[in-house]
């Protein structure tokens, strides 16, 4: 099996590719060509194309190590050819269905020199983000707000929010927000979940090395000797997943280094630190995956509602929908057991649990009574059944659904996802249908077999 990237070109901030794949390969991806355009701030056409690639590359890298294939391509640099090395380390001691075949054959192995004084910072928009942007205010770094186009729906709107975050905070400070986008989220990511048994291929196995790697031709233009990319979780909370410092602290490429920043600081201390450093950043919070503002309803949403609470700093003033019955609702699906709460979660919760102040804020309705109940509830008998967060989930897909339809694109958009969506399924239903035919088969009994007496 063989994946090869048969071309790079340069137009203007735009660059593309070609890809060809053995035939065993190819439900994988779907696509032959992707694109990565980024801010018109960044022409291409200096940047070597063993820079160029590095996108592309992180994409394609991790699922060769996980089905067990080859990759080709005519050039690549030196110093991300050793950080993939050690990043296929990491991955294969964590997720031990990953093959340890395949090898990266690269025609041209090149060293590259950049890598100045400057600070780039991968921005969300999200508490993480804003974070790590305070903590560096004074290195002035370049915002960049990476948008995968994702085969979901309403990603154009919840991507116009972070833009609009970005410039805000640019044109605040003085520093240029970047704009990436690409289409190389496009890939057959059902199938792989399928197989190796993800819940999320994206947030489990590979956002932090595609993140950072999206860098790196912006980071050849403008001089940036290191990318910061805002952690996720405390250091004692770690699990394996997609950006974690044994993965983002290694990847590098010329003289340019990553940095997984914030791991010594929890969600809350996060919260305290912004709201004590540079409250204003909180007006502009973007959280929620469901909506382009933040719907209050999730449990991202209501996680960073009752963080803000717990700061004293009334929600509705940081663009949350938000009112009388909010922290209502959010008890009663505790109390139902159905909040989705996955392991990762839980963490978060029993952390705001233990800095809930004595005296709680009476300035924002429900606060007082909605603490009194939280700081008695037990977290560790929240094991809630799948079936019955079917209803909470249904609830915000079809929330999704719903303000998705006033949008604008919806009509290319919902094509290309349903189109998209349609045959990775179809790839699905033909794995697990031959994985059943295989088990069938196998526990046939013979043909002219008689039962034992
Ligand atoms: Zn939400």
């Amino acid at each position: 099996m063989t994946i090869s990237v048969i071309d790079v070109s340069a137009n203007g901030s735009q660059v593309s590719y070609r890809l060809s794949y053995s035939r065993a390969v190819k439900k994988y991806f779907l696509n032959d060509n992707y694109f990565v355009r980024y801010d018109n701030r960044i022409d291409t056409a200096n940047i070597p194309r063993s820079i160029l690639v590095i996108p592309v590359v992180s994409v394609i890298a991790p699922v060769a190590w996980a089905i067990g294939a080859d990759m080709e391509m005519e050039a690549l640099d030196e110093t991300y050819l050793r950080s993939l090395n050690e990043i296929r380390k990491v991955l294969t001691n964590w997720y031990p269905r990953f093959s340890t075949f395949g090898t990266l054959n690269v025609r041209n192995v090149v060293r590259n020199e950049f890598g100045g004084p400057r600070t780039g910072l991968l921005f969300s928009g999200g508490l993480d983000s804003f974070t790590s942007y305070v903590k560096h205010k004074e290195e002035k770094p370049d915002l960049i707000s990476a948008w995968f186009e994702d085969p979901k729906l309403h990603e154009e709107e919840k991507w116009a929010c972070v833009v609009a975050a970005a410039q805000w905070l640019g044109e605040r400070d003085g520093l240029a927000s970047l704009k990436i986008k690409t289409d190389l989220a496009y890939f057959n990511k059902l199938l792989l979940c399928d197989e190796f048994g993800f819940g999320n291929w994206y947030a489990q196995v590979a956002h932090g090395l595609q993140l950072l790697s999206m860098c790196a031709p912006i980071t050849a233009a403008r001089d940036i000797g290191r990318v910061l990319i805002a952690s996720s979780f405390h250091q004692d909370q770690l699990i394996p997943w997609g950006s974690h410092p044994a993965i983002d602290n290694i990847v590098s490429w010329a003289r340019v280094t990553a940095t997984h920043d914030g791991v010594d600081m929890s969600r809350q201390q996060k919260m305290r630190y912004v709201c004590a450093k540079d409250q204003e950043c909180l007006t502009k919070l973007k959280v929620c995956h469901i909506d382009p503002m933040n719907c209050g309803k999730c449990e991202k949403c209501l996680r960073t509602i009752v963080g803000l609470c717990i700061e004293g700093i009334n929600p509705t003033n940081c663009r949350f929908e938000f009112d009388e019955k909010t922290l209502d609702n959010a008890k009663a699906l505790f109390v139902a057991g159905k909040m989705p709460l996955p392991n990762e979660v839980v963490g978060y919760w029993t952390e705001m649990q233990r800095s809930l102040p004595e005296e709680p804020s009476r300035d924002v309705i429900g606060w007082r009574e909605f603490s009194t109940w939280l700081r008695g509830y037990d977290f560790s008998r929240q094991r809630p059944r799948t079936w019955r967060r079917l209803p909470q989930r249904a609830g915000l897909h079809l929330l999704r659904f719903s303000r998705s339809i006033t949008a604008n694109h919806m009509t290319r958009q919902h094509l290309k996802f349903i189109r998209h969506f349609g045959i990775c399924s179809l790839h699905v239903a033909l794995h697990r249908g031959r994985h059943l035919l295989v088990a069938a088969l196998r526990f046939r009994r013979p043909f002219n077999s008689k039962p034992q007496p």
